[in-house]
C-alpha cells in the first residue's frame, strides 16, 4: 500500500497542472480505493465556466462514475487545500471514510479564494445573507416530498 504523502503528491501535482494550464485555482483532488486512484482532478473553473469545477467535485464525479455508486465507501479522499463549504457538502453526500488535505482555508484566502465568506454565510439567519432567499411554494413542492416518502422501491441515499 503506498503512502498518504504519494497521493498527497498526486493531488498536488494535479494542483500545478491546473494553473499551469489555465484551467482555474491552484486545487487538486484525489480519489483513492484500496490503493487505486479511482477519481482525479484539478479545479476547472475557468476552462469548463463552471463555478462547481471544483477539484474535489470533480474527484468525487469520476470515482462516482467509475464505481457505478453515489457513495465512496472506504474511500480516501485527499486534496491539496481544506474543501471549501460546497465541496464539504459534497464529501458527506459521497461519504468517504477519510479526507486529508494540505494547504488551509486561511492559505486559499491568502491566494485570493475566500472560502471563509461562505463559512461566514452559513452561521447568519437566511435574512441576513448577501444572497437573498425567499421562500414561496411550499405547499406544491410537498407533494414531491411525500411521493418520495410513499414511494416503496426507493433507493435512499
Ligand atoms: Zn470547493
Amino acid at each position: 500500500m503506498l503512502s498518504d504523502q504519494y497521493y498527497m503528491e498526486l493531488a498536488i501535482a494535479l494542483a500545478r497542472q491546473g494553473v499551469e494550464g489555465g484551467h482555474g485555482g491552484p486545487f487538486g483532488a484525489v480519489v483513492v480505493k484500496e490503493g487505486e486512484v479511482i477519481g482525479q482532478g484539478h479545479n476547472s473553473v475557468l476552462s469548463k465556466a463552471d463555478p462547481t469545477a471544483h477539484a474535489e467535485v470533480v474527484a468525487i464525479r469520476e470515482a462516482c462514475s467509475n464505481l457505478g455508486h453515489f457513495q465512496l465507501e472506504g474511500c480516501t479522499l485527499y486534496t491539496s487545500c481544506e474543501p471549501c463549504p460546497m465541496c464539504l457538502g459534497a464529501i458527506y453526500w459521497a461519504r468517504p471514510a477519510r479526507v486529508v488535505y494540505a494547504c488551509t482555508r486561511g492559505d486559499a484566502k491568502e491566494a485570493g479564494f475566500d472560502d471563509d465568506f461562505i463559512y461566514q454565510e452559513l452561521e447568519l439567519p437566511l435574512s441576513a445573507r448577501s444572497i437573498p432567499m425567499e421562500q414561496q411554494g411550499r405547499a406544491e413542492a410537498l407533494q414531491a416530498m411525500q411521493a418520495w416518502k410513499e414511494k416503496e422501491d426507493k433507493t435512499p441515499y
